[in-house]
């Protein structure tokens, strides 16, 4: 790695030369890559070497979804390059911003069980732990989102550069994976052993991509899983084109639609693809006695897209390696542990169990045993009807994944404590109370060097110039910000900070958009998947309602407001593309009126996803964490924008729950139902949004406007979203928690009549932000889960 800038520029311009006399930014960018790979890939080799050597525990996250963002700028940053790039380039006529600006970023992810992954890939290498990830290499990636007419629509994000990955490509390392095939029972040396025949294999080729930690010293793998043909023998009853076609799709696209039956298939065929390559790539290529595995491996997996890896591992020991069910059972149970990241019943994985079985018959077996030992063991309690279904694995042909992954792990955790509690007390009480050592909380994290360090280059600046640089490593000193929190000068700083950051986002939007934003306006932010649950439906309802205040109420005159809403639908979720197509009819016409856009005024932005969300969430003042009490387990957006200084106004739900109890409850805007009501209404069925609507004037002018397409293009549009709200009985509480989320708005307002006030209470959120750092989380997951221990690179 080169120490100066004069040195970067040397080699820079020396390779610009062998290239091309035409200096454009593209060529810059990659001769950057090129660069920027070269010095990673000394800490890398030098990092696996080290791994070897000391031979200690290695960790394997393994998860569906990668969301990293663009990496480019945020290596050179990790390896503290990124200032002397940006100075040489600028010397020699190139802006460090546009060539970033050129990377497509990889589209491996969906929401925050994605970026949570990506999280803490960054934190572990910071950390200088040996843990690596595990994926998928998705060829088109999650969609790219474009609105036309209003309307989500989706295109494959075409973000592989075959030339960036010539040696990412590990060919040797290549396994087969089977499908389908017949189980056979077949005498062997060791007795009676099932064996499958005519399987359809599948070829898995890992590509690898560095993960650099802080500094540059630890340089750990990401390993991503590409499907293609395999040169075994095929079996005779298919087509070969066919086989050809379904292999490729397997890493086609991530989360193909699932209301279909081969769309199920094709899932199912990417979850067991990524537990069996990666399973056999650990087993393959360890060091150590199989009875070792758990000393030498822990095996975490995100959420229940992995859980066939304790079916999996089961059947590579005793198939392949030869241990009886005993041994086999004892090895995985010591190696994998489980996330749990959702209580929502339609999350909830399930799997009929003839398609396991037809797909992946041998493991079907495996999970059948493993069912009737775990059903045999309770025999001995007195159990009712109702607690046995809940502990079945296996219940009415259906395989409930989660329960799969309880019973098959050593530690099961959910990613915040009320989320946790949930699951403890209700979700998964029953299977509490059979391991009741085995669930504990692990509240999730940011990588703050992302989200602060790089995203917010300006902001962490001020924080260093203030209390000193230790912060980045340590990032809980960040509370030795709350001695500035009055401090006038500093207070300044801050907001001019967040003027430039607001400038800088509208700068970035008007390249595509054309849009008339006032960076005094208060920007209110709202970005995340577009849910039911999320409820960007009520954000929308409560601007109706403000525009018709400010309509009826000549006094009512407010602070200017620009309300951002950023998010994508899943492709068959009907209501969440009403609610965008609904935000966006009423963006155009509360942006058209003269009267209106003074004080409000709506930007839908587009796509998306990490990159759009470096440009948000330094911007924001308000952060909007609005889900319905119960439904968010943790949410991570809300840390990334209370670290950036915003404020939240949010319900006591998830990870909100801490960030108040950290920041203070007077530091944010606290409203709406809590989580044990909406589970008593749940249970009771109780809950009418009629009456509601009947009680509360406003909430019923709002809805006849809503029904009569008053803000919207004539009724179509709108008729469902009003059936879920009428027929439907409001599921998510909407019209319930709005006019307490009304009067938190205007206690926002109130608040930003008192600009030092509300600098302060932004600091003082800042301030107390640091133990949302995923580095507090995965240390925590290090020594209470995984116990790995920090191999510290040598230079
Ligand atoms: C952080 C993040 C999320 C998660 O946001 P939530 O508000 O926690 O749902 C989703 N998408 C992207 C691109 C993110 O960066």
């Amino acid at each position: 790695m080169f120490s100066s800038k004069e040195e970067f520029k040397k080699s820079f311009i020396t390779r610009i030369e062998s290239k091309d006399m035409r200096k454009t930014t593209e060529l810059a960018y990659e001769i950057l890559w090129e660069m920027t790979c070269e010095w990673i890939k000394e800490s890398w080799d030098r990092t696996n070497g080290l791994y070897k050597e000391n031979d200690e525990k290695q960790l394997y996250y393994f998860s569906i979804e990668f969301l990293i963002g663009r990496v480019l700028g945020q290596n050179l940053m990790n390896i503290n390059a990124y200032h002397i790039v940006k100075e040489g380039l600028d010397e020699l006529g190139f802006q460090l911003s546009e060539v970033e600006e050129l990377e497509v970023e990889p589209g491996l992810g969906n929401g925050g069980l994605g970026r949570l992954a990506a999280c803490f890939m960054d934190s572990l290498a910071s950390l200088q732990l040996p843990g690596h990830g595990y994926g998928l290499r998705y060829k088109g990636g999650l969609f790219t989102q474009h609105f036309v007419n209003g309307y989500q629509t989706e295109q494959p994000t075409e973000w592989i550069q075959e030339e960036h990955n010539a040696d990412a490509r590990r060919e040797d390392l290549a396994i087969d994976i089977p499908y389908y095939g017949d189980v056979q029972l077949v005498m062997g040396i060791d007795g009676l052993k099932m064996k499958v025949e005519n399987s359809e294999w599948v070829k898995a080729v890992p590509y690898d991509m560095p993960i650099v930690g802080a500094n540059g010293g630890t340089v750990n793998t990401l390993r991503l899983w590409q499907a293609e043909v395999s040169n075994l023998p095929f079996p005779g009853d298919k087509d070969y084109l066919v086989y050809e076609q379904e292999t490729a799709k397997i890493t086609d696209r991530l989360y193909p639609d699932d209301s279909l039956e081969s769309g199920k298939i094709l899932r199912l065929k990417q979850q067991y693809f990524l537990c069996s390559a990666s399973l056999q790539d650990i087993l393959n290529n360890r060091s150590f006695s199989m009875e070792k595995l758990p000393e030498n491996v822990a095996i975490q997996i995100n959420d229940t897209h992995p859980a066939l890896a304790v079916p999996e591992l089961m059947r590579l020991l005793i198939d392949d390696h030869h241990l009886t069910w005993e041994q086999a059972w004892d090895i995985t149970t010591r190696t994998i542990s489980y996330t749990n990241h959702t209580i929502l019943e339609e999350a909830m994985e399930k799997w009929d169990s003839r398609l396991i079985q037809s797909l992946l018959p041998r493991v079907y077996t495996i999970i059948e045993e493993i069912d009737k030992r775990f059903k045999e063991s309770l025999e001995t309690q007195t159990i009712d009807e109702e607690t046995f279904r809940k502990l079945s694995i296996i219940e009415n042909g259906v395989i409930k994944m989660a329960v799969l992954a309880v019973v098959g792990s050593y530690k099961v955790n959910g990613v915040a404590k009320l989320h946790t509690e949930i699951l403890k007390k209700r979700e998964m009480k029953e299977l509490n109370e059979q391991f009741p050592n085995k669930f504990h909380n692990k509240t999730n994290g940011i990588a703050h060097r992302r989200w602060l360090v790089k995203a917010n280059q300006e902001l962490s600046g001020l924080i260093t110039e203030t209390i000193g640089p230790r912060w980045i490593e340590e990032p809980e000193r960040l509370n030795e910000l709350h001695y500035f929190a009055q401090n006038h000068s500093f207070l300044q700083d801050f907001q001019a900070i967040k003027t430039l950051k607001k400038e800088q986002l509208l700068y970035h939007l008007q390249r595509n958009e054309n849009i008339i934003v006032d960076s005094a306006s208060i920007f209110d932010i709202h970005i995340k998947r577009v849910h039911g649950y999320k409820r960007q439906l009520m954000n929308i309802m409560h601007i109706q309602m403000l525009c018709d205040r400010i309509k009826q109420d000549s006094t009512y005159r407010p602070h200017p407001r620009t309300f951002f809403f950023g998010g994508k639908a899943a492709p068959s979720y009907h209501f969440a593309k009403q609610v965008i197509k609904m935000i966006n009819t009423v963006a155009v016409k509360v942006n058209n009126d003269p009267l209106l856009r003074k004080h409000l005024y709506i930007v839908f932005v587009e796509n998306y996803n990490v990159t759009q969300a470096e440009y948000l969430i330094p911007a924001a003042d308000v952060s909007e964490q609005i889900s319905t009490a119960s439904k968010e387990a943790s949410g991570t957006g809300n840390m990334k924008l209370m670290m950036n200084g915003a404020l939240t106004i949010g319900t006591l739900d998830g990870a909100n729950v801490e960030i108040f109890e950290q920041a203070g409850q007077e530091n944010a805007f606290v409203f709406g139902m809590r989580a044990e009501e909406v589970m008593q209404y749940e249970k009771e069925q109780s809950y009418d949004p009629k009456e509601i609507i009947n009680s509360d004037p406003e909430i019923k002018k709002m809805m006849k406007q809503l029904v009569d397409g008053e803000w919207t293009e004539g009724k179509e549009n709108v008729d469902f979203i009003v059936g879920q709200l009428l027929e439907d009985r409001d599921p998510y509480f909407v019209l319930k928690d709005i006019h307490s989320y009304s009067n938190a708005h205007e206690r926002i307002l109130a608040a930003y009549a008192n600009p030092v006030k509300w600098a302060e209470m932004c600091v003082k959120n800042i301030a107390a932000s640091g133990i949302f750092s995923s580095d507090r989380t995965i240390q925590q997951y290090s020594n209470d889960v995984w116990h790995l221990t920090k191999i510290p690179s040598v230079y």
